[in-house]
């Protein structure tokens, strides 16, 4: 599933330049996954002595979430040769999300990208039920293989629901998309329908707990309510993207920032501060108005207090080369992005490789807010 949202998780592994990594959710469903396969093995095969049951059990569930990493590979891949860099692939609960650090441009790529991850397991399914052919299920190799392949078909049929943000749901979006031309209008529609299958979910898993049927009941109940929230959160950022959209910075930018000579002590720097009751991050400037980097009263707590009447804020600041800016032609989404990628409430605006002023988060949310109110 691509998907934009930040995570942070426990490397993994890092494959083609990209990140895998996995949420602490991913542990559980892996042990999960492993002790329903070692009662599945031992069903199936009562001559199995314990230790290959064990050991079929560890094969399958490490395959099975190579072939869930194989699945978002696919979709970063795609995504990276039409320029739409992928850094992390997270593993979780469900399965696994592709972060995308934006949307495509146009409905052809959005297809290919939303497409490739379902492919590619329909692919490693079909090879793997038709190699699982070639042998008898009481070997442990097919019965490996046979069970891989049945699980990637699945893994297919379940991403292929036309549900956004699930991969069918985004090539439904990509078919709308390129019929209407409205990315808006095609996101809103692709996640009604989202939450049209969730519902679906909730209540199959409803009927299913009644009729006796617990804990499938209650895992479906549970995948309804994961869709409906993540249909949600998605309708959502499209909300804030389309909002953002109409502004640049140089609407929203201020001229009043607070600048520092790089020679200035800390005991003098803070003091000043103080004085204006000012606490944002100051731009580090010469005389001449060149930009030489950004400190934060955050940036002070590196440094012994007994050390700040002899440590010069150039010392401390953020290097220019290490600092986030914008120009004032860039998108406030772009903006509000870079800010939350570098971890900073406000980012210089450079023109011409001067600094003419600052955008700020606060005057971003705020901007937000009026907007989202409003029909
Ligand atoms: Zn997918």
């Amino acid at each position: 599933m691509p998907g934009s949202a930040r995570s942070s998780g426990r490397r993994l592994a890092r494959i083609a330049g990209i990140d895998v990594v996995f949420d602490a959710s991913w542990l559980i469903i892996l042990v999960l996954i492993g002790v329903t396969l070692a009662e599945y093995f031992a069903r199936l095969n009562r001559a199995w002595p314990m230790a290959v049951v064990i050991a079929a059990a560890t094969v399958t569930t490490l395959l099975f979430f190579g072939s869930v990493v194989l699945h978002e590979l696919a979709h970063s891949l795609v995504a990276r040769g039409h320029g739409l860099p992928v850094h992390t692939i997270t593993l979780f609960v469900f399965g696994g999300v592709s972060e995308l650090t934006r949307e495509p441009d146009d409905a052809a790529t959005e297809f290919k990208i939303a497409i490739a991850g379902p492919l590619t397991s329909i692919v490693t399914g079909a090879v793997c039920v038709g190699l699982g052919r070639l042998g008898a299920n009481s070997q442990p190799v097919f019965a490996v293989l046979n069970w891989l392949g049945y699980i990637n078909l699945l893994l297919a049929g379940f991403n292929l629901i036309p549900g956004f943000p699930l991969d069918g749901g985004r090539v439904l979006r990509a078919i709308l998309w390129s019929a209407n031309k409205d990315f808006v209008k095609s996101t809103r529609w692709a996640t009604n329908v989202g939450k049209l299958c969730a519902m679906g979910f909730i209540l199959l898993g409803v009927m299913e707990f009644f009729a006796g049927a617990a804990l499938s009941g209650l895992w479906l109940a549970f995948i309804g309510w994961f869709l409906l929230s993540a249909a949600q959160q998605s309708w959502r950022q499209t909300e804030i993207q389309t909002a953002l959209e109409r502004f640049t910075v140089s609407d929203l930018e201020t001229p009043f920032f607070a600048r520092v000579p790089p020679e200035t002590n800390l005991e003098v720097f803070i003091s000043d501060l103080a004085a204006h009751n000012n606490f944002r991050a100051s731009l580090v400037m010469d005389a001449d108005d060149h930009l030489l980097g950004i400190i934060t009263p955050a940036d002070l707590s590196r440094v012994p207090r007994e050390h700040w009447g002899t440590t010069l804020v150039r010392d401390v600041m953020v290097p220019r080369e290490r600092m986030a800016t914008v120009e004032p032609a860039e998108g406030l989404h772009a903006a509000l992005r870079k800010m939350a990628e570098s971890d900073v409430g406000q980012l210089p605006v450079l023109n011409n490789g001067g600094v003419r002023g600052v955008i700020r988060r606060d005057r971003i949310i705020e901007l937000l807010h009026s907007q989202l109110r409003q029909p």
